[in-house]
């Protein structure tokens, strides 16, 4: 018996004692190889002593101090690094605690822009069918995961949905990619005039579709679609890296693959790499500059905005990903990967497709390959790969997902930068 409500109620997980590198062990001295960085957090393994130090150095100085009376010089110098280094430039920084809070935030900030800049009637969001932007109430209002939605169904503001871009279930064979890709922006089209352009905040995505689909790319120049329409409609473009994001993908943002600037963008996950939790929000100068210009404050904030300790953290993981060139790293270990995993499961009878970019990479599961036919939802596939895998030693993320009656299972593998050959 536990104290601590875990995630599922009627279990109680290993116990882990200790970490390093790739590796956890728990209290019975089991080792686990850890493959999928937990949930893409722990981009540079685990027990990293330079980000260690980093944080026991910050904790000596100033532990915590509230946001409403100071700033540090290590939260300073981690947004203005983060805001060199955004898509498209300069932008402003808000440091906050983890995935759904960088997304709660983000939303809010787009809906006082409007506000501060004479648009009030604007009072929605787009977002896609098979995504996930986060558990709470905002964040899992945009994201389209029945599951996790389902319960809280009454208590989730209206969002105008559209179709995800996913090739490999949804392109008939009948169409090009470029045709359907032209299909999903003309769906997205449609749905912003029939909302009314006017009564939009923004469109939110994820560039490469994380725990819902398990590393899903877009097709090549959907997302320039998106910014166009964005643009036309005067809508802001709001993409969620919170899994994606900070060198995952073999760029410090997956969306510069895409050669597209959005209006906000939010990361977590691997910005703290695990060793702090903390997210950030990058909004474009101008979005920050009209609440500056107008009220002046933007009525949001938590106790925790801005944690000095999380912010060393966040530093610390980002210098070392620029000193050892861990993109290149994560782009050719990536490839690595993709083409050992195409080697062992590129003809296995159930493995429907093996995709994603750098470190982040997918394997859909399929009852029939050739008909790309699920496995039934009563097989619970993906739970039960979870529990064979650690079983083995093996920490993956498999996810499994019941959208429009249809159900898919993936697996997710997302290696900390650092991963070995042998491993
Ligand atoms: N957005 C995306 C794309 C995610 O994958 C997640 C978490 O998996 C979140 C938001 C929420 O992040 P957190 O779990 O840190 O709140």
């Amino acid at each position: 018996m536990t104290s601590i409500m875990h995630r599922h109620l009627r279990q109680t997980p290993v116990t882990a004692v200790g970490a390093s590198g790739l590796s956890i062990t728990d209290s019975a001295g089991r080792r686990y190889l850890d493959a999928s960085g937990g949930a893409a957090v722990s981009s540079l393994g685990h027990g990293h002593p330079e980000v260690l130090a980093a944080v026991h150095a910050q904790l000596d100085k100033v532990a915590y101090a509230h946001t409403a009376f100071f700033t540090t010089e290590v939260a300073e110098e981690l947004a203005m690094r983060l805001a060199f280094n955004a898509p498209g430039g300069e932008s402003e920084v808000y440091l906050c605690s983890g995935g759904s809070e960088a997304m709660e935030t983000a939303l809010k900030l787009a809906r006082q822009y409007f506000v501060e800049t004479g648009q009030p009637q604007r009072g929605r969001f787009i977002a896609r069918r098979q995504s996930y932007h986060g558990n709470t109430l905002g964040a899992l209002a945009v994201g389209g995961n029945e599951l996790r939605r389902k319960a809280f169904a009454p208590l989730l503001m209206d969002v105008v949905r559209v179709a995800e871009c996913y090739e490999y279930r949804n392109r008939p064979e009948t169409q090009t990619r470029d045709q359907y890709t032209t299909v999903l922006l003309d769906e997205l089209e449609q749905a912003i005039v029939r909302a009314g352009p006017e009564t939009l905040i923004g469109f939110v995505a994820e560039p490469v579709v994380g725990a819902t689909l398990g590393a899903v790319p877009p097709t090549p120049g959907y997302f320039r679609g998106v910014r166009a329409l964005c643009d036309k409609y005067g809508i802001l473009f709001i993409a969620d890296e919170v899994m994606c994001g900070m060198g995952r993908c073999g760029t410090l943002y997956a969306i510069e693959q895409d050669g597209v600037v959005p209006d906000i963008v939010t990361v977590a996950k691997g910005l703290g790499a695990g060793y702090q939790p903390i997210g950030a929000v990058l909004a474009r100068k101008y979005i920050a500059q009209a609440i500056r210009a107008g009220s002046g404050i933007f009525q949001h904030g938590h106790t925790y905005i801005g944690h000095p300790c999380a912010a060393a953290a966040a530093l610390a993981v980002q210098k070392i990903i620029e000193r050892d060139k861990l993109l290149d790293v994560v782009k050719a270990r990536g490839a690595t990967l993709r083409a050992l995993l195409r080697e062992a499961f590129g003809s296995h009878p159930h493995v429907g497709d093996i995709r994603g970019r750098g470190l982040f990479l997918g394997l859909e599961l399929v009852e029939d390959r050739i008909s790309r036919r699920p496995f039934p939802a009563a097989c619970k596939l993906h739970a039960a790969v979870k529990v064979a895998a650690f079983e083995r030693g093996l920490i993956v993320y498999p996810m499994g997902g019941t959208i429009d009656g249809e159900r898919g299972d993936h697996v997710l593998l997302a290696p900390p930068f650092i991963v070995s050959d042998g491993e």
